[in-house]
């Protein structure tokens, strides 16, 4: 194998910045920049420099280990898609203002994919014919496109990103249960390696779709995901997906669903018939006027919400829906919502135009107010987004009742048992062993292979800068030559000794740059080990610094070679 040239920094097609980029909200996004990793293009969409892309691409080798480790099959599907096998799911549809919809020339709908579970059970519908071709687990590592509302945490929320998906198709349950025991232990070890700290948090199924499902979350400050952590046993679950029975925004007593002026208490079946949407679909929150009251109904997540439907529903009662001003000064509005068991759940928001520090129930989604004519920006302030926190610090763990711990995390991977929806849908039958045809059960498995890199850049950094764990470092050593032509030489020459015994060498060889901004850029850049020829450069002795620990020490150059080799 041949060993990688030497990085000079003199060669470097990135600057490094003093301060932080303007827009930039979170540590990730700050670094990223400064550190020269990565360029915004556009919101949501960006740029890899050479230092970022090298990071991600070690990111990507150790999902690519990991998947190959299971047995799965990687493939590369395309990312502009026709619109039919997305009609025939629905969601061409249901996938609602996130997904990228495009025409060609002659007029034709496609789509930039956001996920794949349509076209790669296609792929297996032309490519598998018989029960004797599965098991089969596919995966690619791909851009993926999703115009999401609100891009606004650099790398980890981007409209244009990089995912590793993967796809598993059995025949029997028991074999489906298996794809996704092997993913699960994949992830594991994916995370393990890539230094992240996360936990494994039941979920909801969400757009997805079908019935078991886990979230991958690497706790963070950052993170737009809320997960409750039992102190007392191994009950983790993403806020989302607890539920409990309602409960009143002051905490006392326990309401009794008829307080909820709903005309007949909808059940998913009911609302999801007048809603013309599968039973399996996640009903998520809703909130309408009906005769004048306040009412939360599901609709499903993320779909554009049809109101003649819903009032045909509520028939004949006034439908009418609600804004954010419908809240104001409203503490009485305490409200539950339909979700996958009925009328079952309360979500409480925070929203500081409602009432300073007071927890509220409604119904309002991630992206704002799930109201037709309603537009953030336009029609409300965009600071009137709303929080959504289903659980409180403290409520009983549904499985021993102790209080839960709530935390911020960043989803990083996310497995689902999907079942048949999707081989229902587009009709994807292999012949079994008895000769007749039998209808594939499937799921589908991903790791944010981009967001991955941020996710790791925000549970590493510290005070200086980017702090990288050794398997995805962009360089296993940065020397920096701290002086004039002496030590430059120096650490060129140590550089290539290093690199010729297959070290990964970035150095600073840049002339006119002080060894303070250069110290200063290697602790930024976050290299692990950082090697320092100054003072004691006609000597021979070299200073070994850790990145992380901070730890000096003296060698000489045979030295340093061996440590680092
Ligand atoms: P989120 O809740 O953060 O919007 P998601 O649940 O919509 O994510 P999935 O459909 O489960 O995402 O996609 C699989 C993985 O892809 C996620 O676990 C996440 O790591 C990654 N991912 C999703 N959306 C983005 C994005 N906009 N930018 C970067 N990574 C993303
Ligand atoms: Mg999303
Ligand atoms: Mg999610
Ligand atoms: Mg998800």
């Amino acid at each position: 194998m041949a060993n990688a040239p030497v990085q000079r920094m003199s060669q470097l097609m990135a600057k490094t910045l003093r301060d932080d980029p303007a827009d930039a909200e979170v540590l990730s996004h700050k670094l990223l920049v400064r550190a020269g990793y990565v360029r915004r293009t556009a919101a949501g969409i960006w740029t890899w420099l050479p230092l970022g892309k090298k990071v991600l691409a070690n990111v990507e080798r150790i999902v690519r280990e990991e998947m190959d480790a299971i047995g799965a099959q990687e493939v590369m599907l395309p990312a502009l898609l026709p619109r039919e096998p997305y009609d025939a799911t629905g969601r061409w549809d249901e996938y609602g203002a996130e997904l990228f919809r495009l025409k060609d020339r002659k007029g034709g709908d496609y789509l930039l994919g956001p996920t794949h579970e349509e076209i790669f059970t296609l792929l297996v519908k032309d490519q598998a014919s018989s029960y004797k071709d599965l098991p089969v687990i596919l995966y690619q590592i791909q851009t993926k496109f999703r115009d999401e509302a609100r891009p606004r945490a650099g790398i980890l929320r981007g409209r244009e990103f990089l995912m590793k998906d993967s796809y598993s198709f059995d025949l029997e349950d028991e074999g489906l249960a298996q794809s996704y025991a092997l993913h699960r232990q994949a992830y594991q070890r994916i995370f393990e390696r890539l230094g992240l700290d996360y936990r494994i948090c039941a979920a909801t199924a969400g757009a997805m779709g079908g019935s078991k499902s886990e979230e991958f979350l690497a706790p963070a400050e950052a993170g737009e995901d809320t997960f409750a952590d039992c102190p007392n046993c191994d009950f983790a679950a993403n806020t989302e997906a607890i539920s409990y029975p309602l409960k009143p925004v002051d905490g006392s007593g326990e309401p009794a669903l008829e307080e909820i002026p709903t005309p007949d208490t909808p059940t998913i079946e009911t609302l999801a018939a007048s809603l013309g949407v599968p039973a399996s679909a996640t009903l998520k929150n809703l909130l309408v006027k009906v005769d004048g009251e306040i009412v939360a109904v599901g609709v499903p997540g993320d779909r554009e919400v049809d109101m003649d439907k819903v009032e045909a529903h509520f028939a004949p009662a006034a439908v009418e829906l609600v804004t954010v001003e419908d809240f104001v000064g409203r503490p009485d509005l305490v409200r539950g919502y339909v979700g996958p068991q009925g009328l079952e759940k309360a979500t409480y928001i925070a929203d500081p135009r409602v009432a300073p520090g007071t927890s509220w129930i409604t119904g309002a989604n991630k992206e704002g107010m799930h109201a037709k004519n309603v537009v953030a920006g336009r029609d409300f302030e965009v600071d009137a987004y709303v929080d959504v926190v289903v659980v409180q610090e403290g409520d009983p763990c549904p499985r021993c009742g102790t209080g839960l711990k709530l935390d911020r995390a960043i989803e990083i991977g996310h497995i689902f048992q999907l079942g048949r929806k999707y081989a229902d849908a587009l009709k994807l039958d292999v012949l079994g062993q008895n000769g007749k045809p039998v209808r594939v059960t499937m799921g589908s498995y991903g790791v944010g292979v981009s967001r991955a890199v941020a996710a790791l850049a925000e549970q590493t950094a510290d005070e200086q800068g980017l702090c990288w764990p050794k398997e995805v470092a962009p360089a296993d050593v940065h020397v920096v030559a701290a002086g004039k032509a002496l030590q430059t030489e120096l650490a060129l020459d140590v550089s290539q000794k290093l690199a010729a015994a297959g070290v990964r060498v970035l150095v600073d060889d840049r002339a006119g740059v002080s060894p303070g901004v250069k110290f200063t850029d290697a602790e930024l850049i976050g290299v692990p080990q950082i090697l320092v020829a100054g003072r004691r450069s006609a000597e021979g002795v070299l200073e070994l610094k850790d990145r992380r620990t901070g730890e000096r020490e003296e060698l000489t150059m045979d030295e340093a070679i061996a440590r680092l080799t």
